[in-house]
């Protein structure tokens, strides 16, 4: 039986980009899909993403795994007041069967096997490798990367960590044809009758068809979503999908000697947006560099430096986002109405970073001084204040 420098569970990004970057490095890696299609997810993926997640991946902007650009998002309060807010920079919706095969391709052009229809059930952990067992045969490896995605029981089991910690919650979306859509504009709903706890989004394809969806922390997503659909005329509707969204901020240990966790198997999803392509993307790249590493006789550091690395460029964003995550799921309509009209007076309509959401987040409190100058903006943001510590106290009571 060969012995693999790594074994990889799961096709989808975040697998594939480690395959990809150890691969390129001189790695013998084997990526083992329990599909027998790559890219088995499109239909459960808005497939935002911007500029930088697709050239860290060092592919083209043209490729024929873009659907569709836009640059702009319009946010609806709960009253149905708007805020056209700029992404800052151009964004990109992916095909995701389309951009995983690019992905794929690329890793087999350096030498990754990929095996198809190979499900993987258990690891056993050696003194000097690990045993994949999968409904196929064996596999032997090094090192073993769990990169099975939100649903992952691998990364809990061999890490002694809570599924939990990850914070799942239930998502639903289907595309649609939706009529008088700018194909440039994200639209974003806000409000507890539309997705309690989370929002509601439609991802532009072209300028007649949709991906629309939403998360919610209670109640039934397909019946918010079937709500959101009548609100917005749309009849001509596919497939609804459900599928969880990861919030919680990426789990407090993601490797031991020979275990890597990658993605939203690792919790390394947005929790603002549980967006994750890009931060699974990237922490992808960096494993695939400490499989090489490992390879080359740095047995224990290599897989700390996994986690050392991306921590350093990850953690503060997770942190913060996490944080303004907490606040945002317990405000009320009231609270959500009043803080989108404070960004409108204040002229705020431009994302500083698309994936790093604590810069926009943060430009508010640090123009504090200049926006209290304006007329009128001590009584709303008295308002919000006073409405956020409400509604955490209602909160704290309930939990
Ligand atoms: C409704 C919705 C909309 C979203 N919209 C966006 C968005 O617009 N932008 C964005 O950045 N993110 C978005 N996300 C999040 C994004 O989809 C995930 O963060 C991303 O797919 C995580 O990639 P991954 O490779 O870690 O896991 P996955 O994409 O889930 O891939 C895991 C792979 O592992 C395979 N697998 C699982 N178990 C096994 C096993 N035992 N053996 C073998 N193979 C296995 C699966 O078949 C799958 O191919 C959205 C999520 C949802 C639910």
């Amino acid at each position: 039986m060969p012995m693999y420098d790594a074994c990889i569970i799961g096709a989808g990004p975040s697998g594939l980009s480690t395959a990809l970057s150890a691969s390129m490095r001189g790695a013998r890696v084997a990526v083992l899909e329990e599909h027998r299609e790559i890219g088995f997810l499109n239909a459960r993926c808005g497939g935002l993403v911007s500029e930088r997640c697709i050239r860290n991946l060092k592919l083209n902007l043209k490729g024929e795994y873009i659907l569709n650009r836009v640059s702009e998002a319009v946010v609806h309060s709960p009253s149905g007041s708007l805020l056209t807010i700029k992404l800052g920079g151009e964004c990109f919706v992916l095909d995701r069967v389309s951009f995983e095969k690019t992905l794929a391709s690329k890793a087999l052009n350096n030498n990754a096997e990929i095996y198809t229809g190979v499900k993987v059930k258990k690891l056993k952990f050696y003194k000097s490798h690990v045993e994949v067992e999968t409904t196929s045969r064996a596999f032997e490896s090094r090192i073993a990367v769990d990169a099975s995605g939100a649903l992952s029981i691998f990364t809990p089991a061999v890490l002694g960590l809570k599924p939990s910690l990850r914070r799942p919650i239930p998502s639903a979306q289907t595309e649609a044809k939706v009529n008088g859509l700018n194909g440039d504009e994200v639209h974003v709903f806000l409000g507890r009758c539309i997705a309690p706890g989370f929002f509601g989004w439609i991802i532009p394809l072209n300028s007649n068809k949709a991906r629309i969806g939403l998360a919610c922390e209670r109640g039934n997503p397909t019946l918010f979503l079937k709500n959101l659909l009548k609100k917005l005329n749309v009849e001509d509707v596919y497939n609804v999908v459900k599928w969880p969204i990861i919030t919680g901020g990426p789990l407090p240990k993601t490797f031991n000697s020979r275990f890597l966790s990658v993605g939203d198997a690792a919790g390394q999803s947005k929790p603002t947006t549980g967006g994750g392509i890009f931060t699974g993307t990237l922490c992808g790249l960096i494993a695939g560099v400490a499989i090489a590493r490992r390879s080359e006789e740095h047995l224990v550091e290599a897989p700390r430096s996994y986690e050392k690395t991306w921590r350093k460029l990850l953690e503060y964003e997770f942190k913060m986002q996490r944080l303004y995550r907490q606040i945002f799921r317990i405000l009320d309509d009231e609270t959500l109405d009043y803080t989108v009209s404070f960004l409108k007076s204040i002229s705020w309509n431009s994302l500083k970073d698309f994936d790093h959401h604590s810069k926009t987040i943060e430009y508010p409190l640090r123009n504090i001084k200049t926006i209290l100058g304006k007329p009128g903006m001590y009584p709303l943001i008295s308002k919000i204040i006073l409405k956020t510590i409400g509604n955490l106290l209602a909160y704290s009571s309930v939990e």
